[in-house]
């Protein structure tokens, strides 16, 4: 009986000692937690700040410098969105491992959120030797990957800042932020340097945001419609529905100025709604305005439900589907996702024209005919310009194209038509129609 309360007390004492190991445990636990990334097992946004403060109080006291390298991958939107996100994290940790792989023993690499990686070189000499690692980590993104079944491959786009004296953890993160977004509108899978002119930009393309949301609002979105002719007598055979902005201080604002924005933010999707009520009100309102061309973007492409609520809205308006075309731009994403062929397959389908804008300027132009359910295709304007009688060269690949879209049972419009000659050219090269300001400019309905 004496021995009993000892019992219980190394009972008791036994117990204590689990308890305290169970909770140091959870402890270190919490701390590992609390500094990595439970998707990738990289580290996080909070140790990347943490260490990138300490980087550059030392880098200041040495009188050197840090390079921050802020990583996004590319129309990593649309790989969640079609193929899901178990599929989208499967690529975020693929992809997190690679760069792990790739860094050098003084590179710091985190994960800070969504698609985006940062790695930090400390002490680094010059800005070579930050465009070095973006060289390295540009290699290692661009390796093929299979998610699955499908296969991608990815890209990133790179926004880099070095420090200098007076810089602080945040505001260098904010500075390859504005260089990131410029790497992004220059083409995607590039990667560029921070100036103070990106600064200004990045704080312009936060107004312009702002203001895009409230114009929704206030309805100052209106469409334009440039006539589509037959060449060969010019007669309007349908029209391309066109995007205006009436800004209220800044006047008539052309797509180019704020479409990079509104896609950037995902508010294109809410924009392209807006104009395809517009142009179905159009197509209900008017009989002679032909097949209406709409513009799409890789982003509403990408987005949940983008085919089935066109073809909602198609229905409400009472229009047929053989009224509506869609321009899609030939973007590698669209021949890798098969989602993406079957929205538009499912589209055509049904009678929606699916054209393909901007023809000639990516490179993948064939088999993305080959590859897509397209009906028909947009020779860029690029080449319809360079068409001179002496220019051999250009008019050799427009005359090619124009097989091509014959070969293969395609509707064939030249863009950007401005003159007589460039007519008669791409009419003898059997072009079947075309569009341009030689046979009318953008226009309000009123007088479309
Ligand atoms: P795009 O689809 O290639 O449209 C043709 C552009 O060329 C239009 O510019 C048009 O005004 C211009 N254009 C037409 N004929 C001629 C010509 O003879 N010469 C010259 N130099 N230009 C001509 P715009 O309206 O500024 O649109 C620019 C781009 O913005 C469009 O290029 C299209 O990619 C995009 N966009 C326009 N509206 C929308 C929209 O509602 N949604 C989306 N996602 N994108 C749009
Ligand atoms: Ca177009
Ligand atoms: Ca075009």
């Amino acid at each position: 009986m004496k021995l009993e309360p000892q019992e219980d007390q190394s009972a008791f004492m036994l117990v204590q000692v689990e308890d305290v190991t169970a909770e140091r445990e959870a402890q270190e636990e919490l701390a590992f937690q609390a500094l990595h990334d439970s998707l990738t097992g990289l580290r996080n946004r909070s140790w990347l700040i943490q260490v990138l403060d300490q980087d550059l109080a030392d880098a200041t006291a040495l009188g050197q410098h840090v390079g921050v390298l802020f990583i996004d991958l590319d129309n990593f939107k649309v790989v969640n969105d079609s193929l899901g996100h178990v599929a989208g994290d499967e690529v975020l940790s693929q992809i997190g491992h690679r760069l792990q792989s790739a860094m050098s023993s003084r590179e710091r690499l985190g994960r800070f959120g969504g698609d985006e990686f940062v790695v930090i070189v400390p002490e680094v000499g010059d800005v070579l030797e930050v465009e070095r690692v973006a060289e390295r980590i540009d290699a290692v993104i661009r390796q093929e990957l299979e998610i699955q079944g499908h296969r991608i491959v990815p890209t990133g786009s790179i926004g880099i800042a070095v420090s200098d004296a007076s810089s602080t953890a945040d505001g260098l993160l904010r500075d390859t932020d504005a260089a990131l977004f410029r790497a992004k509108s220059t083409g995607r899978g590039r990667w560029h340097f921070f100036d103070q002119q990106m600064h200004d930009q990045a704080v312009d393309r936060l107004t312009v945001e702002g203001e895009i949301r409230r114009g929704l609002d206030d309805g100052q979105f209106f469409v334009v419609y440039q006539p589509i002719v037959r060449l060969r007598d010019r007669k309007v055979i349908g029209h391309e529905a066109l995007v205006r902005w009436q800004h209220p201080v800044r006047g008539l604002v052309s797509p180019g100025d704020f479409l990079p924005v509104a896609e950037e933010s995902g508010l294109i999707v809410p924009l392209g709604r807006h104009v395809l009520h517009q142009v179905c009100t159009t197509l209900r309102d008017r009989s002679d305005m032909g097949p209406i061309s709409v513009n799409v973007s890789a982003v509403e492409l990408a987005s949940r439900g983008w085919a089935g609520s066109l073809l909602a809205t198609l229905e409400d308006y009472a229009v047929k589907p053989e009224q509506i075309v869609v321009e899609v731009t030939e973007t590698a994403v669209l021949s890798q996702l098969d989602s993406t062929g079957e929205d538009l397959a499912s589209l055509r389908d049904l009678g929606v024209g699916v054209h393909v804008d901007d023809f000639g300027t990516g490179f993948s132009s064939i088999s993305l005919l080959r590859d897509l359910p397209v009906t028909g295709l947009k020779l860029d304007r690029s080449f319809v310009q360079s068409l001179t009688s002496d220019d051999s060269q250009a008019n050799a690949l427009s005359a090619g194209v124009a097989g091509l879209v014959h070969g293969l049972h395609l509707t064939g419009i030249a863009e950007g038509v401005e003159t007589e000659a460039q007519w008669a050219t791409l009419l003898s090269q059997g072009w079947e129609f075309g569009q341009g300001y030689l046979f009318g400019r953008p226009a309000p309905m009123e007088s479309a």
